[in-house]
């Protein structure tokens, strides 16, 4: 099976009736880099920044994140990199700042929320991907965002950043801005989020915890925390939908997309890429090779009311 799956790494990721999906990759640092391009993958769909921040023992500085960057930028050769800014708080601290006690650290001071109130730990790292984007093409994606506001403000400090490097005469690229959309907030205002960015990614990790109010860490309710609970699939579907019509593409980058299980169901839902860990790249490729747009699975799951009929009808498709 591994040897067949290693004759696909350089085929598209296409279905039989010609829609092509993105296969891209999560990492989290330049090695998982080198192993997701090892299984064919396309560019990068979620670079996880928060990890050059956790290993560092003080705030890494823009050289040092800038020379990171520009080594998976240039290892994407061309395919589209989307580094994702520090997603920290929550479950993941950092040893050299102090976040305060937190009641409730998942609904707490973390990601957009901790860099909009830091700019200028926000402004450093944005100064790092614009020069970094110079090698290649890059994206910066926005964690945990819940309004508009936020996006439009950090899309300032993007401007900011952009102007100290003219000043100081500093070379810089193109970069496309997005969003994780991982709350339901940024479900509900998909539309009018979608006017202000070039891509969404659902983070189903995030977003299945928050629908439905079910830590993704606690075993007890773990029967809650299911990404083909009919609440999440309509809730992505309707991102889908607000981006297609805003004309943006959209991506997943959570644990779903690399479920060989939901990957008919995404791709009649029309999800543009599909961002996984390199282990799943080959299995999801070689499904979305065997199967067509199916839009009558879709308005079959999207009818169901439990997550367990759910997930039996897409398991017994394949
Ligand atoms: C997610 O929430 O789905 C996601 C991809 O981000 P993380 O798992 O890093 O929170
Ligand atoms: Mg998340």
């Amino acid at each position: 099976r591994q040897q067949l799956f290693e004759t696909l790494i350089d085929l598209p990721a296409e279905t039989l009736d010609h829609r092509e999906v993105t296969i891209a990759a999560n990492v989290g640092s330049v090695a998982d880099m080198d192993n997701a391009l090892a299984k064919g993958c396309k560019g990068v769909g979620l670079f996880r920044t928060e990890f050059v921040f956790m290993e560092a023992k003080s705030f890494p500085g823009e050289e040092e994140q800038f020379s990171i960057y520009k080594k998976v930028i240039e290892k994407c050769g061309g395919e589209l990199c989307v580094i994702r800014t520090i997603d920290i708080g929550g479950d993941k601290p950092l040893s050299y700042f102090d976040f305060g006690k937190e009641d409730n650290p998942f609904l707490g001071w973390r990601a957009i929320r901790m860099c909009l109130a830091n700019p200028d730990v926000f402004i450093i790292q944005l100064k790092a991907i614009l020069r970094a984007a110079k090698f290649g093409r890059a994206g910066v994606m926005l964690p945990m965002v819940t309004s508009v506001s936020e996006v439009k403000t950090a899309k300032q400090y993007v401007e900011t950043a952009r102007r100290q490097l003219e000043e100081a005469g500093m070379e810089y690229g193109d970069i496309q801005i997005g969003i994780m959309v991982e709350t339901p907030a940024a479900v509900l205002m998909a539309p009018a989020l979608a006017r202000e960015c070039d891509f969404f990614s659902i983070g189903t990790n995030d977003l299945v915890q928050y629908i439905m109010a079910a830590d993704r860490g606690n075993a007890k309710i773990s029967y809650l925390y299911d990404y083909f609970n009919p609440a999440v699939l309509r809730a992505i579907k309707m991102v889908a939908d607000a981006a297609h019509d805003a004309g943006i593409w959209v991506g997943m980058c959570g644990e779903m997309a690399g479920d060989i299980d939901a990957t008919e169901l995404l791709v009649a839902i029309g999800i543009d890429e599909l961002s996984m860990n390199a282990s799943s790249i080959l299995e999801i490729k070689n499904k979305v090779r065997h199967i067509k747009v199916n839009g009558d699975l879709l308005s079959a799951a999207l009818k169901m009311t439990d997550p367990t009929e759910v997930r039996e009808y897409l398991s017994n498709k394949w």
